[in-house]
């Protein structure tokens, strides 16, 4: 088996050991907020036009545009821990416009709605900026765009093939170091308007701001235990530890928890993904590797990283390792896995050797909500009151925004341009139960491993998956 460019141009092994000893195990971005949001538990009996469980971004677009939609509803938030704690709070911050986890995906599943998929995302994407401007959300929103590059040689064809010569541009090895410095660069494609940079729990805690100030009442630390509608109409009942909500709509927002709706639970399985933060970068360090356009970066494995500057100039360095637990088990003892973020490191300065000496501040995990087809979808149950969206699959940021606006427009039973989607009207698979679920992915990671190594050729397994829908491309 052929050897990636990680390892073939390992670091000294000291060097990586030592970049990790004061790196802290919680998210940065929940570590850099000032002034955490802080909201009630829920307590008593109340009605409500509209309940949303979860205050991750999807809840929290949800309620601040089911209020813009119509200022006169009693909109509750309810979240089991508090505002922005999970994916949204711990994220890479790429706020990417497409809506199907990338053009490759999208053409092999939707590929008769990809360019109207597409002008959808990228109008998401404009509202969102425009949104931030307009209700001031202090959320270091930078429309950078974003760098994807090539480390291997079989990864430059795809690459040179999407430049269009406007918005998508191809940069040789040369030309993409003039951008941004890194010896195992062999290419790039710069998408100069389809992504932006945001602070993670910034735009989290700004959001669940405007929601309490457009007269959302928010309530934290109150886990929704049941969901229950025993009349065809009427108030659906939420059940919590402090009391019941009943409302006349419901939208769950719960990402990769299990589904209050029984029928989803399958539909995602949560799988684990790992951040490094350095310490900031002094200017000097900054200008040996450039990156003045201050783009999000990804390479093109399967197995990828993705890497990212903040505002006070630390990187973000995420992604490569995707691990799933046996039954889908989501513990908080998950989140610190030595072997990963050695691996991690490793592959930063291998990426860098010129940051030799850097260290890393932060490091943590989040769960990611997995669908079959790695895009999200949309669930409507209980007569048309209750709506769900979930299996963003890593790619929510921006994404969550049009899934809340799915969700009010299919609850106000209405038909819209967003309702009529064949990716809306569509299911995907569910998983298989335990004990498949856990071998179908240890096989199919080990396989997507093998590709990386071996020029990307796919092998039957994975040809196998492509051919029914269920392949997965980076
Ligand atoms: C490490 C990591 C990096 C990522 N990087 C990126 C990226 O760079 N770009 C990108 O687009 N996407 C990225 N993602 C994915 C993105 O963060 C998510 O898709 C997005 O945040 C999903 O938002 P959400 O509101 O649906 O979910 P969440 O933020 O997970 O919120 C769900 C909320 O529901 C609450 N909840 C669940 N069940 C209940 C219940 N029964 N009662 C009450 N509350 C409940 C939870 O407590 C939680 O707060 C990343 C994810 C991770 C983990």
């Amino acid at each position: 088996m052929a050897s990636t460019v990680f390892e073939r141009s390992l670091p000294d092994a000291r060097l990586v050991i030592d970049s990790l000893t004061d790196a802290r195990l919680k998210p940065f971005w929940l570590d850099d907020l000032r002034t955490p949001p802080l909201f009630p538990r829920y307590r008593g009996t109340a009605g409500f036009d509209l309940a949303v469980v979860g205050a991750g971004y999807t809840g929290l677009w949800t309620a601040l545009q089911a209020k813009e939609r119509d200022p006169g509803l009693r909109v509750a938030v309810v979240e089991g821990r508090t505002v922005g704690w999970a994916a949204s709070g711990r994220n890479g911050g790429f706020c990417e416009a497409t809506l199907t986890h990338g053009a490759a995906n999208g053409l092999s599943r939707f590929p008769n709605e990809l360019a109207q998929l597409d002008r959808l995302g990228l109008q998401n994407l404009d509202e969102i900026e425009a949104t931030v401007a307009r209700l001031g959300l202090d959320c270091e929103f930078e429309r950078s765009g974003s760098l994807a590059v090539a480390v291997e040689d079989y990864q430059l064809k795809e690459l040179k093939d999407a430049d269009d010569g406007d918005g998508e541009v191809y940069f040789d090895g040369v030309g993409i170091r003039q951008l941004l410095d890194s010896p195992t660069f062999l290419g790039g494609l710069w998408s100069k308007r389809a992504t932006a940079m945001i602070h993670p729990a910034k735009l989290a805690a700004e959001l669940a701001r405007a929601c309490a100030e457009a007269g959302v009442e928010i309530f934290e630390r109150s886990p929704v235990r049941g969901l229950d509608s025993e009349l065809p109409s009427g108030p659906v009942t939420l059940s919590t530890d402090g009391g019941f909500i009943h409302a006349d709509q419901v939208a769950l927002a719960t990402n990769a928890f299990p589904s209050l709706l029984k029928r989803y639970r399958l539909h995602t399985v949560p799988v684990y993904d790992y951040v490094l933060m350095t310490e900031p970068l002094t200017d000097a360090q900054l200008a040996s590797i450039g990156w003045r356009g201050r783009q999000g970066v990804a390479d093109t494995a399967n197995q990828f990283h993705y890497y990212r500057l903040s505002a006070d100039n630390r990187i973000l360095w995420g992604g490569y390792d995707a691990v799933y637990h046996y039954g889908g088990r989501i513990r908080p003892a998950y989140e610190d896995r030595p072997e990963t973020f050695r691996r991690l490191a490793s592959h930063f300065f291998t990426t860098f050797p010129q940051l030799e000496g850097l260290r890393f501040s932060h490091r943590w995990a989040g769960v990611i909500d997995t669908s079959s087809r790695f895009c999200a979808f949309y669930g409507l149950a209980r007569q048309g009151r209750v709506a769900y969206a979930a299996g963003f699959t890593g790619l929510g940021v921006a994404a969550s925004r049009f899934a809340a606006n799915v969700m009010l427009d299919r609850l106000s039973g209405e038909s819209t341009e967003r309702t009529s989607l064949e990716m809306v009207r569509s299911t995907p698979l569910p998983f298989p139960p335990e004990p498949a679920a856990y071998a179908g992915v240890q096989a199919t990671k080990w396989a997507l491993d093998q590709a990386d190594h071996n020029g990307g050729m796919r092998n039957a397994l994975l040809k196998s998956l492509d051919a029914v829908g269920l392949g997965f491309d980076s």
